[in-house]
Protein backbone atom coordinates (compact mmCIF):
# COMPACT_ATOMS: atom_id res chain seq x y z
CA UNK A 1 0.00 0.00 0.00
CA UNK A 2 2.60 2.35 1.36
CA UNK A 3 4.45 1.99 -1.94
CA UNK A 4 2.45 3.99 -4.24
CA UNK A 5 2.70 7.10 -2.61
CA UNK A 6 6.09 7.96 -3.83
CA UNK A 7 5.57 6.72 -6.85
CA UNK A 8 2.49 9.14 -7.47
CA UNK A 9 4.95 11.53 -6.26
CA UNK A 10 8.06 11.07 -9.01
CA UNK A 11 4.92 10.95 -11.85
CA UNK A 12 3.68 14.33 -10.73
CA UNK A 13 7.18 15.82 -10.38
CA UNK A 14 8.22 15.09 -13.85
CA UNK A 15 4.81 16.16 -14.80
CA UNK A 16 5.94 19.73 -13.29
CA UNK A 17 9.43 19.84 -14.56
CA UNK A 18 8.00 19.69 -18.11
CA UNK A 19 5.08 21.78 -16.96
CA UNK A 20 7.80 24.69 -16.50
CA UNK A 21 9.66 23.46 -19.98
CA UNK A 22 6.29 24.69 -21.77
CA UNK A 23 5.65 27.78 -19.89
CA UNK A 24 9.25 28.48 -20.66
CA UNK A 25 8.32 27.92 -24.68
CA UNK A 26 5.29 29.82 -23.90
CA UNK A 27 7.02 32.80 -22.52
CA UNK A 28 10.03 32.64 -25.39
CA UNK A 29 7.07 33.30 -28.23
CA UNK A 30 5.27 35.96 -26.12
CA UNK A 31 2.33 34.05 -26.04
CA UNK A 32 0.07 33.96 -22.81
CA UNK A 33 -1.83 30.60 -22.26
CA UNK A 34 -4.70 29.62 -20.48
CA UNK A 35 -6.35 26.21 -18.71
CA UNK A 36 -9.75 25.83 -19.23
CA UNK A 37 -11.50 23.07 -16.65
CA UNK A 38 -14.92 22.04 -16.40
CA UNK A 39 -17.25 18.95 -16.05
CA UNK A 40 -18.63 17.44 -19.57
CA UNK A 41 -21.05 20.40 -20.30
CA UNK A 42 -20.63 23.06 -18.44
CA UNK A 43 -19.67 24.93 -21.49
CA UNK A 44 -15.52 24.68 -22.12
CA UNK A 45 -16.13 25.31 -25.76
CA UNK A 46 -18.66 27.80 -26.51
CA UNK A 47 -16.61 29.61 -24.55
CA UNK A 48 -13.65 29.23 -26.56
CA UNK A 49 -15.54 29.62 -29.08
CA UNK A 50 -17.16 33.12 -28.58
CA UNK A 51 -13.63 34.17 -27.44
CA UNK A 52 -12.05 33.68 -30.42
CA UNK A 53 -15.37 34.90 -32.44
CA UNK A 54 -14.74 38.02 -30.26
CA UNK A 55 -10.89 38.69 -29.87
CA UNK A 56 -10.30 36.72 -33.09
CA UNK A 57 -9.69 40.00 -35.21
CA UNK A 58 -7.42 41.72 -32.60
CA UNK A 59 -4.96 38.73 -31.76
CA UNK A 60 -4.14 35.45 -33.18
CA UNK A 61 -5.35 32.84 -31.20
CA UNK A 62 -4.16 29.28 -31.08
CA UNK A 63 -6.69 26.28 -29.05
CA UNK A 64 -5.52 23.23 -27.79
CA UNK A 65 -8.30 20.30 -27.11
CA UNK A 66 -8.23 17.76 -24.60
CA UNK A 67 -10.51 14.87 -25.31
CA UNK A 68 -10.84 11.19 -24.83
CA UNK A 69 -12.06 11.06 -28.38
CA UNK A 70 -13.41 12.81 -30.98
CA UNK A 71 -12.17 16.45 -32.65
CA UNK A 72 -15.58 18.15 -32.25
CA UNK A 73 -14.71 21.03 -30.31
CA UNK A 74 -11.33 21.49 -32.00
CA UNK A 75 -13.18 21.42 -35.35
CA UNK A 76 -15.62 24.24 -33.34
CA UNK A 77 -12.60 26.18 -32.36
CA UNK A 78 -11.43 26.05 -35.94
CA UNK A 79 -14.81 27.55 -37.85
CA UNK A 80 -14.33 30.16 -35.17
CA UNK A 81 -10.93 31.21 -36.42
CA UNK A 82 -8.53 30.22 -34.21
CA UNK A 83 -5.40 27.50 -35.32
CA UNK A 84 -6.72 24.26 -33.61
CA UNK A 85 -5.16 21.13 -32.52
CA UNK A 86 -6.67 18.17 -31.45
CA UNK A 87 -5.43 15.48 -28.60
CA UNK A 88 -6.78 12.18 -27.97
CA UNK A 89 -5.89 10.81 -24.77
CA UNK A 90 -7.31 7.44 -25.81
CA UNK A 91 -8.71 7.00 -22.68
CA UNK A 92 -6.77 9.22 -19.94
CA UNK A 93 -9.41 11.82 -18.17
CA UNK A 94 -6.75 14.33 -18.08
CA UNK A 95 -4.34 16.67 -19.99
CA UNK A 96 -0.61 16.42 -18.61
CA UNK A 97 2.44 18.43 -19.55
CA UNK A 98 4.02 15.67 -21.46
CA UNK A 99 0.55 15.58 -24.22
CA UNK A 100 0.91 19.31 -24.34
CA UNK A 101 4.45 19.53 -24.97
CA UNK A 102 3.82 17.34 -28.04
CA UNK A 103 0.84 19.40 -29.00
CA UNK A 104 3.11 22.48 -28.56
CA UNK A 105 4.69 21.15 -31.34
CA UNK A 106 2.25 21.61 -33.86
CA UNK A 107 1.92 25.10 -33.18
CA UNK A 108 3.69 28.00 -34.96
CA UNK A 109 3.74 29.60 -31.12
CA UNK A 110 5.56 33.16 -32.51
CA UNK A 111 2.96 33.63 -34.95
CA UNK A 112 0.18 33.64 -31.66
CA UNK A 113 -0.40 35.91 -29.15
CA UNK A 114 -2.81 33.53 -26.83
CA UNK A 115 -3.22 29.54 -26.64
CA UNK A 116 -6.33 28.39 -24.99
CA UNK A 117 -6.18 24.89 -24.18
CA UNK A 118 -9.39 22.99 -23.28
CA UNK A 119 -8.91 19.92 -20.41
CA UNK A 120 -10.96 16.96 -20.28
CA UNK A 121 -13.63 17.72 -18.82
CA UNK A 122 -13.29 16.10 -15.37
CA UNK A 123 -13.80 18.06 -12.00
CA UNK A 124 -11.23 15.76 -10.47
CA UNK A 125 -7.62 15.21 -12.01
CA UNK A 126 -7.21 18.56 -14.33
CA UNK A 127 -6.22 20.25 -11.50
CA UNK A 128 -3.55 17.89 -10.50
CA UNK A 129 -1.74 18.31 -13.51
CA UNK A 130 0.03 21.35 -14.31
CA UNK A 131 0.38 22.01 -17.85
CA UNK A 132 2.57 25.03 -18.05
CA UNK A 133 -0.62 27.51 -18.94
CA UNK A 134 -0.02 31.13 -16.86
CA UNK A 135 -3.85 30.98 -15.80
CA UNK A 136 -5.93 27.99 -14.65
CA UNK A 137 -9.78 28.70 -15.41
CA UNK A 138 -13.05 26.83 -13.85
CA UNK A 139 -16.20 26.48 -16.21
CA UNK A 140 -18.85 26.15 -13.81
CA UNK A 141 -22.67 25.93 -14.81
CA UNK A 142 -26.09 26.61 -13.26
CA UNK A 143 -27.89 23.05 -14.22
CA UNK A 144 -24.59 21.40 -12.12
CA UNK A 145 -25.86 22.56 -8.66
CA UNK A 146 -25.35 24.83 -6.26
CA UNK A 147 -22.97 22.39 -4.36
CA UNK A 148 -20.08 21.91 -6.54
CA UNK A 149 -17.38 23.76 -4.67
CA UNK A 150 -18.17 21.93 -1.54
CA UNK A 151 -17.92 18.70 -3.26
CA UNK A 152 -14.67 18.98 -5.86
CA UNK A 153 -12.98 21.30 -3.65
CA UNK A 154 -8.96 20.68 -4.77
CA UNK A 155 -10.39 21.71 -8.21
CA UNK A 156 -12.04 25.01 -6.87
CA UNK A 157 -9.06 26.11 -4.92
CA UNK A 158 -6.12 26.27 -7.33
CA UNK A 159 -8.07 28.35 -10.05
CA UNK A 160 -7.12 31.82 -10.85
CA UNK A 161 -10.77 32.47 -12.10
CA UNK A 162 -13.84 31.31 -12.23
CA UNK A 163 -16.70 31.62 -15.06
CA UNK A 164 -20.35 30.92 -14.13
CA UNK A 165 -21.95 29.78 -17.45
CA UNK A 166 -25.34 29.42 -18.42
CA UNK A 167 -27.12 32.19 -16.12
CA UNK A 168 -29.90 32.24 -18.91
CA UNK A 169 -31.02 29.24 -17.19
CA UNK A 170 -30.93 30.52 -13.76
CA UNK A 171 -35.13 31.09 -13.40
CA UNK A 172 -35.39 27.59 -14.35
CA UNK A 173 -33.25 25.36 -11.99
CA UNK A 174 -32.81 25.61 -8.36
CA UNK A 175 -29.81 27.73 -7.79
CA UNK A 176 -28.57 29.17 -4.79
CA UNK A 177 -26.17 31.71 -6.10
CA UNK A 178 -25.22 32.63 -2.73
CA UNK A 179 -24.74 29.49 -1.52
CA UNK A 180 -22.39 28.58 -4.64
CA UNK A 181 -20.14 31.54 -4.20
CA UNK A 182 -19.75 31.71 -0.58
CA UNK A 183 -18.46 28.19 -1.35
CA UNK A 184 -16.05 29.27 -3.81
CA UNK A 185 -14.90 31.73 -1.11
CA UNK A 186 -13.82 29.64 1.74
CA UNK A 187 -11.78 27.70 -0.84
CA UNK A 188 -10.23 30.44 -2.99
CA UNK A 189 -10.80 33.75 -1.64
CA UNK A 190 -10.64 36.72 -3.67
CA UNK A 191 -10.89 34.71 -6.90
CA UNK A 192 -11.91 36.49 -9.96
CA UNK A 193 -15.08 35.28 -10.64
CA UNK A 194 -17.42 36.13 -13.88
CA UNK A 195 -20.83 35.21 -14.55
CA UNK A 196 -22.29 34.79 -18.14
CA UNK A 197 -24.61 33.28 -20.66
CA UNK A 198 -22.47 32.12 -23.46
CA UNK A 199 -25.59 31.40 -25.57
CA UNK A 200 -27.14 35.08 -24.86
CA UNK A 201 -23.59 36.72 -24.62
CA UNK A 202 -24.32 38.55 -21.13
CA UNK A 203 -21.85 38.85 -19.32
CA UNK A 204 -19.02 37.97 -21.68
CA UNK A 205 -17.45 41.30 -22.61
CA UNK A 206 -16.02 41.12 -18.58
CA UNK A 207 -14.63 38.05 -19.09
CA UNK A 208 -13.09 39.29 -22.73
CA UNK A 209 -11.67 42.31 -20.88
CA UNK A 210 -10.15 40.03 -18.38
CA UNK A 211 -8.24 37.89 -21.15
CA UNK A 212 -7.27 41.22 -23.05
CA UNK A 213 -6.04 42.48 -19.70
CA UNK A 214 -3.89 39.36 -18.64
CA UNK A 215 -2.31 39.44 -22.52
CA UNK A 216 -1.27 42.75 -22.01
CA UNK A 217 -0.10 42.28 -18.25
CA UNK A 218 2.41 39.08 -19.44
CA UNK A 219 3.31 41.58 -22.19
CA UNK A 220 4.63 44.12 -20.01
CA UNK A 221 5.85 41.46 -17.51
CA UNK A 222 7.96 39.62 -19.80
CA UNK A 223 9.27 42.68 -21.06
CA UNK A 224 10.43 44.05 -17.16
CA UNK A 225 12.53 41.07 -16.65
CA UNK A 226 15.42 41.74 -19.65
MG1 LIG B 1 -15.76 20.78 -25.00
ZN1 LIG C 1 -7.53 11.99 -14.97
Amino acid sequence: MTTRIPIVEKILSANDRLALENNLKFDAAGVFAINIMASPGAGKTSLIEQTIKALGNRIRIGMINGDIATSFDADRASAAGAIAIQINTGGDCHLDAVMLQSALQQLELDKLDLVIVENVGNLVCPAEFKLGTHKNILVASIPEGDDKPYKYPGMYRGVDAVVINKMDLLPYVSFRTDFFKNGIETLNPGVEQFELSCKTGEGLSKWLDWVLVNIEKHGQDQKSTY
